[in-house]
């Protein structure tokens, strides 16, 4: 019998059936099972695991191992959890999550650029308050983080009629975007955006980069989306900034610990837009169909799709 594929998970026993079940229908000549289910042989057999928050140990336990595929496009938890040691990791790139975080980017930019936290604070107020009307061309976008996820948010915007400008750690060409890279262009970037919009991994280089410093650094009245993580920012430094109305708006689709706790003063603050982590979400289905589709070619060629880089962190 061929060696299975494992998929390894610490989600309960339903949930991960279920996955074991979508995952085998997107390719049906593998042996996909869960890893509680595999038999010591069956696990040193494995060659490929497909990982959606797995234990580390379990992975451990797999000793032949040659790459394990996420379900997921952030995989911070992976590279910390498992080391460098780990196989080679694939990271979820699928079409349809690229293309639901371009629509999630322009459809909270257009909320801000249409004033919408503004006319929720007059409609409260019974006030018939009318604001001048921002044309997108008027407003930059900055974007930090040109990968997938930035570069197709840059083009929804573009197409849009919005200024786009974007930062990334080599420093990109992209047509109609200015782009911008190293800690000079970082602070050249947030100076001059009227919008930001946060896409980058969580690193040891990004972890709280977004600081005290940096939010001081951007335009005044200027507003911030995270639908990166929750670390990356200072949360502390950014309320601050909304309470002395240096920032006018946060939307915040991520947080340091999820579900955010009630304790957490980002519910109640009227300039902070929160929202549950659902900008673009992993579907099983689109995942278990871009996994089939590098694992089929994985077999037939014995090439992977580009792997995280464990030194970089993404
Ligand atoms: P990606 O393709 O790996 O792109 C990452 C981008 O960030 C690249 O442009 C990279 O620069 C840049 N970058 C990384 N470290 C940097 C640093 N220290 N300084 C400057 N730029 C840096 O990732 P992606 O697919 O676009 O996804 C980005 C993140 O979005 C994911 O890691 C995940 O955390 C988050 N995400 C959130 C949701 C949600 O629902 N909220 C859904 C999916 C993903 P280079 O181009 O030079 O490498």
């Amino acid at each position: 019998m061929s060696a299975p594929v494992a998929f390894v998970s610490s989600s309960d026993e339903k949930t991960a059936v279920e996955w074991v079940r979508i995952l085998s229908d997107a390719m049906p000549e593998e042996r996909v099972c869960s890893f509680s289910s595999m038999s010591t042989s069956e696990k040193e057999q494995a060659e490929v695991a497909i990982a959606a928050n797995p234990n580390p140990q379990d992975i451990a336990a797999m000793p032949n191992l040659k790459w394990i595929h996420s379900v997921w496009a952030g995989v911070e938890r992976l590279v910390t959890e498992l080391g460098e040691k780990a196989p080679p990791i694939v990271r979820l790139v699928n079409p349809e999550l690229t293309r639901t975080m371009a629509e999630a980017v322009l459809a909270w930019v257009y909320y801000l650029q249409r004033d919408m936290p503004l006319y929720h604070k007059s409609q409260a107020e019974k006030r018939w308050r009318p604001l001048p009307y921002r044309p997108p061309s008027s407003l930059c976008v900055g974007i930090l983080g040109l990968g997938v996820l930035g570069k197709a948010a840059a083009a929804a915007l573009l197409h849009a009629g919005f200024r786009v400008a974007g930062w990334s750690r080599s420093k990109k060409t992209l047509e109609g975007t200015e782009t911008y890279s190293g800690a000079e262009g970082l602070d050249t970037i947030l100076h001059k955006s009227d919008i930001v919009v946060l896409l980058l991994p969580l690193t040891n280089d990004t972890r709280r980069l977004v600081s005290k410093a940096r939010f001081a650094v951007m335009k005044k009245g200027a507003a911030f989306i995270n639908f990166a993580r929750g670390p990356i920012i200072e949360t502390g430094a950014m309320l601050d900034a909304l309470e002395t109305g240096h920032l006018s708006h946060a939307v915040l689709d991520v947080f340091s610990i999820e579900p955010l706790p009630d304790s957490c003063p980002c519910w109640l603050n009227p300039n902070v837009t929160v929202l549950p982590h659902i900008s673009a979400t992993t579907t099983p289905e689109n995942a278990a169909e871009t996994v089939a589709k590098n694992l089929a070619v994985w077999r037939k060629r014995g090439k992977l799709p580009q792997t995280i880089d464990m030194q970089r962190g993404y």
